[in-house]
């Protein structure tokens, strides 16, 4: 008898949480994704702000699995699928049985549209980009160290577009990376002249939450130095300029894009029902219309709350709490037991806004801030960190960076610094 053929697309945290939870199941499980690893998205922004490195926070597929032998890894991009023959597709042309199929290819960065976000303007989404944002930045200020009024054309300016989580970190990272190593590394340039811009359309920062706490973010990120610019959009991009809706100008040769995300690219080649954002619609139990046999999970699903009206958020813990759920139904079925309707177990939500701290707001109202904050941010981000060595090197660096204000992954080799003029 051939085992049941599980088939998950996404190692990010619900593809992760769905394979984990299968552990004891009766059954053959095919992870795909076109990268060999895992991404701790939430700790992009310390990659791209030279706080930590790429492998600190990117961990091996084939390695969380070594000891779970149902499961078997295979890199490459699903580019489509036939639900009807039950098939995945891979880009080099190759089909890929199922039994069950979960769809957990997560999210992308969503441009609205808008002139020039694409071509000038650095996304966060994966590691390729966070560094490639560290690389640019680094390179513009050794271009001003040669050519110092390269300034005046806005060479160190960094206009964040998006006052949510990612937007508010970023900012806050980046003045203290101006201000405590930067400044130092580069006595012959005036870093105070560096301005850091955080725009965002809606009248308050991290709208998700309570605004008592967006008022902190705002005030904190004032008085580190950045510039903050609410009830406002961005109208276009350039490669040496943001404009916003009302008529601004800002000089700068890097623009950071964490305004918004859309559902993989995948969800819309797979000819199933999409709402808002492009996530897929599902059932209670998590499963499609239509097809029982596949799930979708995470920043890719339109997975409801309890309340059945609303949305759950793009964040970590629905995708890793919907991942476990659809492991369980795949267990139910062949047991021959119905699915059961999927509850979100809300944890809080948590926004760091730089050395010493961070908001973390929890269920039923409770809201930490500052040093306490803080504190809770930095165990959690631990705590779900994949694999011991990076959570030893992490830690590690995070009190390397804590103590000496220093930040040790600042490399920029000849060749990279050529691709990045
Ligand atoms: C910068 C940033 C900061 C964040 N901060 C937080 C935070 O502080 N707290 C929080 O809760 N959430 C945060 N999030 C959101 C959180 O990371 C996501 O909600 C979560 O990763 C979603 O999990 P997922 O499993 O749905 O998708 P992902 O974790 O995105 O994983 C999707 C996987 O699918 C793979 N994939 C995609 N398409 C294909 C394809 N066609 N073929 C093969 N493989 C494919 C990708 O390579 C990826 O590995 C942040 C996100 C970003 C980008």
């Amino acid at each position: 008898m051939t085992k049941h053929r599980v088939v998950i697309i996404g190692a990010g945290f619900g593809g992760l949480a769905a394979a984990r939870a299968l552990r004891d199941a009766d059954v053959a499980v095919t992870l795909v994704d076109a990268n060999n690893f895992h991404t701790f998205q939430p700790l992009l922004y310390q990659v791209a702000s030279a706080g930590l490195d790429p492998d600190d926070i990117g961990y091996a597929v084939r390695g969380i699995f070594r000891r779970q032998r149902n499961v078997s890894f295979r890199m490459g991009r699903v580019v489509g699928a036939d639900l009807a023959g039950r098939t995945i597709r891979l880009d080099d042309d190759t089909a890929l049985p199922y039994d069950s199929l979960i769809l957990a290819a997560g999210a992308v960065t969503n441009t609205f549209g808008i002139d020039g976000v694409d071509e000038h303007a650095f996304p966060l989404k994966s590691i390729d980009e966070a560094l490639a944002l560290r690389v640019h930045v680094l390179a513009e200020f050794e271009n001003v160290a040669i050519q110092p009024d390269l300034i005046d054309d806005g060479a160190l300016n960094i206009v964040v577009c998006g006052g949510g989580p990612t937007g508010v970190e970023m900012s806050g990272a980046f003045v203290e990376l101006f201000a405590k190593v930067l400044a130092k590394d580069f006595p012959q340039i005036d870093v105070g002249r560096a301005r850091v811009v955080l725009v965002e359309a809606a009248g308050r920062l991290l709208t998700p939450f309570h605004p008592k706490s967006s008022a902190r973010a705002m005030r904190t990120l004032t008085e580190r130095g950045v510039e903050v610019r609410l009830d406002v959009g961005v109208d276009h991009i350039e490669a040496t300029a943001v404009h916003l809706t009302d008529g601004t100008r800002i000089a700068t040769h890097t623009t950071v894009w964490a305004a918004g995300v859309a559902a993989s690219p995948l969800a819309g080649a797979l000819g199933l029902a999409q709402t808002r954002g492009g996530r897929l619609v599902v059932q209670r139990d998590l499963s499609v219309a239509a097809h029982p046999e596949v799930f979708a999970i995470g920043d890719v699903a339109a997975a409801l709350a309890d309340d059945g009206v609303s949305l759950l958020p793009q964040v970590a813990q629905p995708a890793i709490q919907g991942g476990r759920h659809v492991a369980a139904q795949i267990v139910n079925r062949l047991a021959g037991r119905p699915t059961t309707t999927f509850s979100y177990h809300d944890k809080g939500s948590m926004a760091t806004i730089g050395r010493h701290d961070a908001i973390a707001e929890f269920p039923r109202g409770a809201r930490l801030h500052g040093p306490l904050g803080w504190l809770s941010w930095l165990g959690l981000h631990i705590v779900y960190l994949i694999g011991f060595r990076n959570r030893a090197n992490v830690l590690v660096n995070w009190a390397w960076n804590y103590l000496t204000y220093d930040r040790g992954s600042r490399l920029l080799s000849e060749r990279v610094h050529r691709d990045a003029k």
